[in-house]
Order: structure tokens, then C-alpha cells, then sequence
């Protein structure tokens, strides 16, 4: 039977590419010899079964009618509870939280399947390279994860969940911590795709999905991606504490 990785929503949760995670899902389990595919799945129908479900990020709009829709479907929760992998970016890792913020900041009912809640966070918006290290026990030997931010929301962690990572450089949960873990649900704030920029984090979730060893792959390019976005994130971070420096001096 072949491996059906979800895309959740791609036309709420579509707006930051997120929907390639699953296109790198399928991708690398094929190059393997793993029968998968790709099931795009609209709001407007009941949500398919499925392996692994990837949820993206989105306007905030956008993002209240999915938490809706998921709320009322009820799917992604039974799957989730039955053990199923659910990886949730931006949008979708504050829809899958307890509650998360209108564009006015009232808390919003999210789909629960991670004990977190999403605050509006006071300006400026977090946007830009986010480096972070992986905490998360499940995650443990996994390389610096890359990504891009794009969000106005602050992220608590409730004692039911780990940190994803530690961040380096950027935003995050806002705390110095980065995403999410509890069971096999994944939440984080790195666009990129994420799985795209950090296939390490991909297979974990393939393993999970599939319950097989996976094969190494020539992971050549995208480890020249890595090191390129890396090394981008760095400057960066100097440009930054350069910017700090001078603020500082002026003062
Ligand atoms: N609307 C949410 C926020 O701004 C999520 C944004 C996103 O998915 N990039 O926090």
C-alpha cells in the first residue's frame, strides 16, 4: 500500500510554499522504492485518511476558517491521537495549539493537539533567517535546522510538549526556544520549505510515517542549500549585533 502524505488545506495554508514539504515527503520516499503520493486536500471536503499530515502557513484569515473546518472535520485530531505524524508550520503549528490570536488578538480555538498557545507579540513582526538546534529527544543527533520567519504570533509552551529546537539567530516561540514536539506532532515557525532546507527533519518523520529503516541518500544539493542558507543566517546574525552595537554607541 503506498505512503499518503497529506497536504492540509493547501489553498488557506498555502501562502508561504509549505505545501512543498509534502512534495519533498513523497520524494524521498520514492527515491527509497516507498510507494507514496500526494493527496492535496481542500477545505471544502472532509479530510482524507492519511499516513502523514503536513499543515502550512497562512494569513490570518485564512487561518481562523482552517482551524474551523478542522475542528468540525475532526480527522486530524483522531489521527493525531492514533499516533499518525503531523507537521504544522506557522500558521498551521498555532492552529494545531490550544488557542492562537485574531488579527484584533482575541484568543481563537485552535485543534488542540499541542499544548501551546499563541499570543499576539508586540511589534515588529518576526521576519527573516532563523537558525536553531535541536532539543527535542526525538530529534536528537539532527544537524542546525534553517528556515525563514514570517509571524506576528508568540508562542507558549504548555508542560505537555518539548522545545523543537534552540534558536540561534531569529524569533521563534518568541522565548529563546523554537517549535514544538508531543508524540509524532511537529510544529515549527520555519517556512523554506523546512523539510526542503532540513531533509534530516524530513526522514524523521518519513521513519515515523512509514515504520521502516530508511536508506542514506546522495543528499549532495541539498546540503549545498543548507550551507549557503547557513552561512546567509550567520551574516545575518553579525549584521545584527554590528546594527546593536552602533545603536548602543549612539545613545
Ligand atoms: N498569521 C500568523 C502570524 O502572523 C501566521 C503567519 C504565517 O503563517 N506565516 O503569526
Amino acid at each position: 500500500m503506498s505512503l499518503r502524505v497529506v497536504v492540509v488545506y493547501p489553498e488557506l495554508l498555502g501562502t508561504y510554499g509549505d505545501g512543498g514539504n509534502g512534495r519533498v515527503l513523497v520524494h524521498r520516499a520514492r527515491w527509497r522504492g516507498i510507494d507514496a503520493e500526494l493527496l492535496e486536500a481542500p477545505a471544502d471536503r472532509r479530510l482524507p485518511a492519511g499516513d502523514l499530515y503536513c499543515l502550512g502557513g497562512g494569513e490570518d484569515g485564512p487561518q481562523l476558517q482552517a482551524a474551523e473546518s478542522l475542528r468540525d472535520d475532526g480527522t486530524l485530531a483522531a489521527a493525531a491521537a492514533a499516533g499518525t505524524p503531523v507537521l504544522a508550520v506557522c500558521a498551521g503549528y498555532q492552529i494545531v495549539g490550544r488557542s492562537f490570536p485574531a488579527a484584533d488578538g482575541r484568543p481563537l480555538e485552535g485543534v488542540g493537539l499541542l499544548d501551546v498557545t499563541t499570543v499576539k507579540a508586540p511589534a515588529p513582526r518576526a521576519v527573516g533567517e532563523i537558525l536553531a538546534e535541536p532539543l527535542a529527544q526525538a530529534l536528537a543527533g539532527l544537524p542546525t535546522l534553517t528556515g525563514f520567519e514570517n509571524h506576528g504570533g508568540h508562542t507558549r509552551l504548555g508542560p505537555g510538549v518539548d522545545p523543537l529546537a534552540r534558536v540561534v539567530a531569529g524569533v521563534g516561540n518568541g522565548d529563546g526556544t523554537e517549535g514544538a514536539v508531543a508524540g509524532r506532532v511537529v510544529g515549527t515557525y520555519l517556512h523554506g520549505p523546512v523539510l526542503a532546507r532540513n531533509p534530516a527533519l524530513a526522514d524523521v518523520l518519513l521513519g515515523w510515517a512509514s515504520g521502516a529503516a530508511l536508506a542514506p541518500l546522495d543528499d549532495t544539493e541539498e546540503e549545498a542549500l543548507r550551507e549557503e542558507r547557513l552561512a546567509a543566517a550567520r551574516r545575518g546574525r553579525r549584521a545584527a549585533a554590528f546594527r546593536r552595537r552602533v545603536e548602543a554607541w549612539r545613545r
